[in-house]
């Protein structure tokens, strides 16, 4: 009997100094497995006086029950000290002070292209989409300019087939627009463009362009000048003037190519006009009536002008950039600026 209330002092004190569940484990095998010391006094019974048996028998019992919930009590601190440990690695000092938060900033070609955006939305233009892959047939022979036209020099064109090229600007989505929408239209068509440039400050193989169209009944070329000239003003400012030159492209007749007042130096002459005080930003005309035949508009009944600008012209004038690569080139010291 001694012996037996043995057993459980040594019990108690092999837990107090196991720390983890799998030493737990090991001291249970040892005491209550199958092999085990607990497990093993019943099979002393034989050895013992038929009277004393019983007494026996519940005392292993009492023992075996006293062990049970040593070992449930110290798998439960164990437990406790497991979820303790966690919650004290996951605590937050409020009281520390905060860490700075790196902003990003909208691209310098996205603020200008929204501002461009929201002067056309606001006279009533609507915003369209096109593939950059495109057919030659719409980047090129819808817009008056055949296989053999001199003007696809002006171009230099990324082919992909024979009859399926890079587009090199975004009036191929003015055609389908114009292909697939009864008049009145009034669309800007943004988007980037692609020709075979070599890369320097002025030049990317990439860049961005917005194109305008405006087809209805009775569209003047007053109504281009119009709607340009205020564009320019709610772009650059109030006092900005324009200045309409002859210019030419196959899709427009007649074309124009448009100056305003240097943003930079208010018309007073800078580098960056060349001391001009009047920088080129953009190019127009009325739409060719060969094109709007192309497209199944009648010429007698219809008329329209057309515009693009280059976005990224736009941007360089507007922040006085002097290298069209900072652009492309993400390089964060640059982007930081715009923040
Ligand atoms: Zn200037």
């Amino acid at each position: 009997m001694e012996s037996i209330e043995k057993i459980i002092e040594e019990v108690l004190s092999d837990l107090k100094d196991a720390s983890t569940n799998e030493k737990v484990s090991e001291i249970r095998v040892k005491y209550l497995g199958k092999k085990g010391l607990i497990s093993g006094l019943m099979k002393n019974m034989k050895d013992i006086p038929q009277e004393e048996r019983p007494v026996f028998g519940s005392k292993v019992n009492e023992i075996r029950a006293k062990a049970e919930a040593a070992f449930q009590e110290k798998t439960n601190k164990l437990k406790e000290a497991a979820l303790e440990l966690k919650l004290r690695s996951e605590k937050i000092d409020v009281t520390l002070p905060a860490k700075e938060v790196q902003t990003g900033a909208i691209h310098p070609l996205n603020q200008t292209y929204y501002e461009v955006r929201k002067i056309f939305v606001g006279m009533g233009f609507e915003v369209v989409d096109g593939p950059e892959i495109e057919y030659d047939k719409y980047n090129f022979e819808m817009l008056n300019i055949p296989k053999d036209h001199p003007a696809r020099d002006m171009q230099d064109t990324f082919y992909i087939e024979d009859d399926i090229v890079v587009r090199t600007h975004t009036s191929p989505v003015q055609i389908r627009t114009m292909l697939k929408h009864e008049p009145p239209i009034r669309v800007i068509c943004p988007g980037r463009v692609y020709r075979t440039d070599d890369v320097d400050a002025t030049h990317s193989p990439v860049f961005n362009q917005v194109e305008g169209l405006y087809i209805d009944k009775n569209v003047t070329f007053s109504d281009l000048k119009g709607v340009l000239a205020e564009f320019l003003r709610r772009l650059y400012g109030k006092s900005t003037v324009t200045k309409f030159r002859p210019g030419f492209f196959p899709f427009t007749e007649p074309s124009a190519e448009v100056d305003a007042t240097c943003a930079l130096c208010g018309g007073k002459g800078c580098p960056a006009c060349k001391g001009a005080g009047m920088i080129e930003v953009l190019g127009c005309g009325m739409v060719n009536p060969r094109v709007l035949e192309n497209c199944g508009l009648d010429p007698e009944v219809y008329s329209g002008f057309a515009f693009g600008l280059g976005l990224d012209r736009l941007t360089n004038i507007k922040y006085g950039i002097t290298d069209i690569r900072h652009l492309y080139e993400n390089d964060v010291r640059f982007l930081k600026q715009f923040r």
